[in-house]
């Protein structure tokens, strides 16, 4: 067997206005925050294990305190990483003009530094999306890495059953089309890579021709790219533990068959059971009790620690890189 690739461990700390509005729901921005259960529940599971976590931010969770309180909880872990998950979490960045896209980036990295003390480099769209405008705030930024590449297969069946539960309408469901990408997401690499930036602003410490960010997809299943992140799992292990702990053993196999670094993706209600939060209950993968959802994830982090060495994103990237890319401000 080769040497195991590094891995990483990341979690979209996606709150509950976030899901609610995606849902078309009208009391969104009215809902209470679940990060408090989420976050103790999270690090109650990975702290014991020693796993070291990415979680990206979304800005407008900072600029409450109770959130901001919540999320120091994470100082407990052996290691965790703030990066950036966009100010207002709107899944459809490809849309918006650039003003708007450095605003979405830049809010939240200036956010995230004075209320973290961590100076973030690394992002991942909401929905999954990132044009090219993108890049070149990040680069600008001094950014590492981006993570808003999810090569799945199963994209367009994904958008069908977002469009049929959604009560979006106009101009946002229109928008909403756009999500996760078609069929051409597969055609992204499953494993980590360079990206060229464009236009690169920071002439002073990028060179041109050299400017350069690595993109870390969500992993997925090598061949047939089905879905292996979390949220996915405990949608599967609602209706059989068992198919679901086969699918993870089967799919971290084939990792390591096949020299793929993997990098997972956590969600919030990942730790949350279904009696937890009634608006939370009609959502894929909220089927669970908390005790067997706990349990599971317990479970598979448990398997994924023991065949790979898991680090954060951006202790990942470097093992690829042993000297920084940008040096970032
Ligand atoms: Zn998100």
């Amino acid at each position: 067997m080769r040497q195991c690739p590094p891995a990483s461990l990341s979690l979209d700390l996606d709150n509950k206005w976030a899901y609610l509005r995606a849902a078309g729901r009208e009391n969104w921005e009215s809902c209470d925050s679940y990060f408090s259960l989420a976050i103790s529940n999270i690090v109650d599971v990975l702290g014991p294990l020693g796993l070291p976590l990415t979680v990206f931010l979304v800005g407008r969770d900072l600029q409450r305190d109770d959130d901001v309180q919540s999320i120091s909880a994470f100082d407990s872990l052996s290691k965790w990483e703030a990066a950036n998950h966009s100010l207002n979490h709107l899944p459809w960045m490809h849309t918006m003009n650039d003003d708007e896209i450095e605003r979405e980036i830049g809010g939240t990295h200036d956010l995230i530094v004075s209320k973290t003390g961590q100076t973030p480099v690394g992002f991942r769209g909401p929905g999954f999306s990132c044009p090219g405008e993108v890049l070149r705030v990040l680069g600008m930024l001094g950014y590492q890495y981006d993570a808003s590449i999810f090569p799945t297969s199963m994209a367009p069946i994904a958008r069908a059953v977002f469009l049929a539960r959604t009560k979006l309408e106009g101009e946002q469901r229109e928008k909403a089309k756009k999500l996760y990408g078609g069929f051409a997401a597969m055609r992204n690499p499953n494993w980590p890579y360079l990206r060229a930036l464009p236009c690169p602003e920071r002439s002073d410490t990028l060179d041109a021709a050299e400017a350069k960010i690595w993109e870390v997809p969500v992993t997925v299943l090598p061949f047939l790219r089905t879905p292996i992140h979390f949220s996915y799992l405990t949608f599967v292990a609602g209706y059989s533990v068992a198919v679901a702990k086969a699918y993870f053993r089967t799919a971290l196999m084939m990792c390591r068959l096949f020299g793929t670094a993997p990098s997972l993706l956590l969600h919030p209600p990942d730790f949350l059971g279904c009696e937890d939060d009634a608006d939370m209950a009609y959502f894929p993968g909220m089927i669970m009790k908390r005790n067997a959802k706990l349990e599971f994830m317990t479970w598979a982090l448990t398997l994924y620690s023991q065949q790979f060495a898991v680090s954060t994103m951006h202790d990942q990237v470097c093992q690829f890189s042993p000297q920084p890319l940008a040096s970032h401000a």
